[in-house]
């Protein structure tokens, strides 16, 4: 602290002791006059340098602390003023850099959130590179990163984008590892023919492609099941009009299949309005509690007849004490109903018509394949089994895995269908195993109902 004062005292009476001085040694001031004023210079020197001394220290620790600058008052002239005037316009930068800061911290934390894989590329036009990419980029696209930008379909996005001024989209197909169908959209962010940044937003379209897909395949097999059972309707209905006209023997042969035909579209339209109300109340899980063991011995009872035509023995193997679930009763008569037809259909066929064992089995599962406790019920034929690649589509509307037999056997490809979405009801699992030429397991897991709580413990 004292050098700043001796400084500042040095600087302010300095200049004068050295005039003083000058007048002295050529005698114009009388000698103890001018050691006089040269003492009065000295002291005032001195205070001015602790005043001073003391204004800078103050004005330093008000730079620092965050109290406001018109709290600071100094006492040399002027100086309260220009201190303020500092300190206001560093508090003023220092928000400023602070707001930008946090802004492009919340930026850098949206597009490190964001799940649409996004791109950096810098450089000059035509040899732009990757410079950066959000950890979807890395996710997604890692290994393939320098393949993607040679596609050609985003090449030419790019060269379109460095001539343009609006975002330019396209979009493309990527066949490997798996087929994806990608949008991009290139955003150049500076002026044209500059070496601004590029970016590239990639939005994987896959799901919604094959959702149209799916959609425009349902339109086109329900008219496709519906036409080919209304031909043969019309086509007997004509003959019975013309060339058949009364034929006694012909008649009843005739409606015998076009009672069939009828029974057959009469299937697919209730099958397919149960279907549709079963993805309507799909968001809703239902909420009666269900024991699922009377269940399964309901449908075998329905059953018996069509077991007794096929002559197939059901085995019932329902364990003890199961946890009841949150079910609809209905829709699990129709998932086991389902299962079961399916199992005798298909089995009956490999056993020349009729024969086979079916058994439905039913137990708790605590186990680890499972996230919590619930039952798994089992459908297991010694039927033709099911080849390898049908297995993942068996559960679309209209899919059969052998279209001559199981037309043969009148499906029409929506059982499973209607059990897939009522077990995704359940919040379940669906799962089918099959080796050819062995059988089919067809398991379903539901999860067991959590255990009512006691009211005491509910409301504490
Ligand atoms: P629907 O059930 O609507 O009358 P479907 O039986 O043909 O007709 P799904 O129950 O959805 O339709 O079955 C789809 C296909 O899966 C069947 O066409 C058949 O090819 C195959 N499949 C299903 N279950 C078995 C099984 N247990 N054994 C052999 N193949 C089966
Ligand atoms: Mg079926």
């Amino acid at each position: 602290m004292r050098r700043p004062i001796a400084t500042i005292a040095a600087w302010l009476g300095g200049p004068p002791a050295i005039v003083l001085s000058g007048l002295i040694l050529a005698r114009a001031i009388p000698l103890w006059e001018g050691i006089g004023w040269l003492a009065g210079c000295a002291a005032w020197s001195v205070a001015a340098g602790m005043v001073l001394a003391r204004d800078l220290r103050r004005f330093s620790a008000a730079l620092t602390a965050s109290s406001s600058p018109a709290a600071l008052q100094l006492v040399t002239p002027g100086l309260t003023n220009l201190a303020q005037r500092i300190i206001q316009t560093i508090a003023t930068e220092r928000e400023t850099r602070e707001a930008a800061a946090t802004n492009a911290n919340y930026s850098q934390s949206l597009l490190n959130r964001l799940p649409d894989a996004l791109f950096q590329l810098d450089g000059l036009p035509g040899s732009r590179r990757i410079v950066w990419r959000n950890p979807a980029a890395v996710r997604i696209y890692g290994a393939e990163e320098s393949a993607l930008l040679r596609h050609p379909q985003l090449r030419a996005a790019l060269a379109e984008a460095e001539l343009a001024d609006q975002p330019v989209r396209t979009t493309l197909s990527l066949a490997t590892p798996v087929t994806r169908d990608l949008d991009a959209t290139v955003i150049r962010s500076g002026d044209l023919g500059r070496a601004a940044p590029v970016y590239i937003l990639l939005t994987d379209r896959t799901r919604e492609r094959e959702l149209n897909q799916m959609r425009a395949d349902f339109v086109a097999n329900a008219s496709h099941e519906l036409r080919t059972p209304l031909t043969s309707l019309i086509g007997f209905i004509e003959t019975l009009r013309g060339p058949a006209r009364g034929d006694i023997e012909a008649v009843p042969r005739f409606l015998a299949i076009m009672a069939e035909q009828a029974e057959r579209m009469q299937r697919i339209i209730a099958d397919l309005l149960s279907l549709s109300r079963i993805e309507m109340s799909e968001h809703q899980p239902p909420s009666e509690q269900i024991d699922i063991g009377p269940v399964i011995r309901q449908v075998a009872s329905f059953m018996d007849p069509i077991l007794a035509k096929a002559s197939t023995r059901l085995t019932l193997d329902i364990a003890e004490s199961l946890p009841v679930v949150h079910g609809d009763s209905g829709q699990l008569t129709q998932v086991i109903g389902n299962l079961v037809d399916n199992a005798v259909k298909y089995s009956a066929l490999k056993h020349g018509g009729s024969g086979g064992t079916i058994t439905v089995s039913v137990h708790a599962t605590p186990d680890a394949d499972f996230p919590q406790p619930g039952i798994l019920l089992e459908v297991i034929d010694d039927g033709p089994g099911i080849a390898r690649e049908h297995l993942p589509r068996l559960t679309e509307r209209f899919y059969r895995a052998d279209k001559g037999r199981a037309r043969a056997v009148g499906g029409t490809g929506l059982g499973l269908a209607i059990v897939k979405h009522v077990v995704m009801r359940h919040r379940g699992r669906l799962v089918i195993d099959s080796v050819e030429g062995a059988g089919t397991t067809c398991r379903v897991w539901l999860p067991a109902a959590a255990p009512a709580v006691p009211a005491a413990r509910r409301s504490a």
